[in-house]
């Protein structure tokens, strides 16, 4: 096992990879900007070292300066949390170049799963169902690309090969726009992303987002840990997470969650990753591979039981999975809320110094956050100040619990968006479970694609 960890990223999830560090005997290095000097979480780490000024360009994100970082402190590994460097193919190749572990997957299949046209042609190879669509990036043969639409049937999406964040995707619905609109996709594709490659996609109506945790070490054994079900977005961020997903059947859970596994062995994947699928009319349809720790980790901890976090370092570490499949158990029902520094109905981001903290407990009850009373949220970073995450015996004890967490939960001196979290526990379609990715934005009343 390793003796110390760097951990290059910030917030609530070097918090949350510190304290696995902790509980393993792992000592921690934290490196931050000068904005997140005086942090309790940087004070709490056994060393910690400033990587350059509050932009993140000149410090989450500066590689050399992450890997001088882990120099110094004779660091062996270093973990990236998830945003920032986490999937960042040349930061684990320089990693592991300069001497450290990555604790993730290897740089080439960072790279793989990063251009979402060889990573579906992957996946399709190993067997896992993808959205019907075209055979790999499109040409420029106008007629073809008309066929394709044709023989797809409209709507269909045309997205950007290395589109991220929910960006580089047209929706076209009839055939006068599509040219239009391929030209376009691939010219902002270019700007945006260095890569004018464009792929076209059946688009789907209402679909549901469901995507499959797995684990996969070094030797060979890969398992898979349930689903989770992220469908209540805004702007394809997630703002509320639960496992299991309403309404999935245990015998579609193991078929698809085994086709995962399977594949993770296929193409030899090292660590903790997520399968992202649309669900639609029962049907599982791929869309991206996220090959780093999420956010939303914590509702499948609280179903399984199972640390993924400490799982990660140990397969970084070259240790075997200590389970198998059939160990792996499905307890509960688990929620999170995403605890935002904004304006709860307009989104508008609200930094600032917190001065009440007042967070609340009790059997079921998880807080991971990197926030206290006092704490100075910095406006340079995401707004996520923390996470909220309730388990029951039942889903509807989950959501009890979370109606009372919720009340509970006091956060004054800035704005946050737990008034929409309160508002969406008490909401009818919430409670039938099942909502489309396109329900939250109905509900606010905003334009939804
Ligand atoms: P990103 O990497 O930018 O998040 P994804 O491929 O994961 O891109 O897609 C982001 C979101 O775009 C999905 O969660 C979904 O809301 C929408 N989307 C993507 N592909 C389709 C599709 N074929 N049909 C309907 N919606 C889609």
């Amino acid at each position: 096992m390793f003796e110390k960890i760097l951990i290059a990223n910030r917030g609530e999830i070097a918090l949350r990879v510190q304290r696995a560090c902790r509980e393993l005997g792992i000592k921690t290095v934290a490196v931050h900007s000068e904005a997140d000097r005086e942090a309790k979480y940087v004070q709490l780490a056994d060393e910690s070292v400033c990587i350059g000024p509050a932009p993140s360009g000149q410090s989450y994100l500066n590689i050399p300066a992450v890997i001088s970082a882990a120099e110094v402190t004779d660091a062996e590994a270093i973990h990236p949390g998830y945003g920032f460097l986490s999937e960042n193919a040349d930061f684990a190749e320089r990693v592991e170049q300069s001497g450290f572990v990555f604790i993730g997957p290897r740089a080439e299949t960072i790279r793989l799963m990063g251009d979402k046209v060889s990573a579906k042609e992957a996946m399709r190879k190993a067997g896992v169902p993808c959205v019907p669509g075209s055979e790999g990036a499109l040409g420029d043969d106008p007629e073809e690309i008309l066929r394709e639409a044709k023989r797809i049937g409209y709507p269909v999406i045309i997205k950007a090969a290395g589109g991220g964040g929910g960006r580089g995707m047209r929706v076209v619905h009839t055939e006068a726009a599509l040219l239009a609109s391929v030209n376009m996709t691939k010219a902002e594709a270019q700007g945006a992303f260095g890569n004018p490659m464009v792929y076209m996609e059946k688009f789907l109506e209402q679909p549901r987002h469901i995507e499959i945790q797995v684990l996969s070490d070094q030797h060979g054994n890969a398992v898979y840990l349930g689903e989770r079900d992220c469908s209540m977005q805004r702007r394809h961020q997630k703002v509320l997470e639960e496992a299991p997903a309403p309404g999935i059947s245990t015998r579609l859970r193991d078929k698809i969650g085994a086709r995962c596994a399977d594949a993770c062995r296929r193409i030899n994947y090292r660590g903790a990753g997520t399968f992202e699928f649309l669900y639609e009319n029962d049907e599982f349809y791929f869309i991206e591979m996220n090959t780093r720790v999420q956010v939303e980790h914590p509702v499948t901890e609280m179903i399984t039981g199972i640390d993924i976090v400490q799982e990660q370092i140990r397969i970084a570490a070259g240790e075997k999975l200590t389970f198998r499949q059939r160990d792996i158990e499905f307890k509960g029902h688990a929620i999170e809320c995403r605890i935002n520094a904004e304006d709860p109905y307009t989104f508008v981001p609200s930094p600032g110094r917190i001065t009440t903290f007042h967070m609340p407990g009790g059997p079921g009850v998880r807080v991971d956050t990197h926030a206290y009373q006092n704490y100075m949220v910095p406006p340079h970073y995401d707004s996520m100040i923390g996470k909220l995450i309730t388990h029951g015996a039942t889903r509807e004890q989950a959501i009890a619990k979370m109606r009372i967490a919720l009340s509970e939960m006091a956060v004054e001196g800035i704005k946050t968006n737990v008034a929409l979290h309160r508002d969406l526990l008490a909401d009818a379609a919430f409670h039938l479970g099942g909502t489309s990715i396109h329900y939250l934005e109905q509900k606010l009343g905003l334009n939804s694609k």
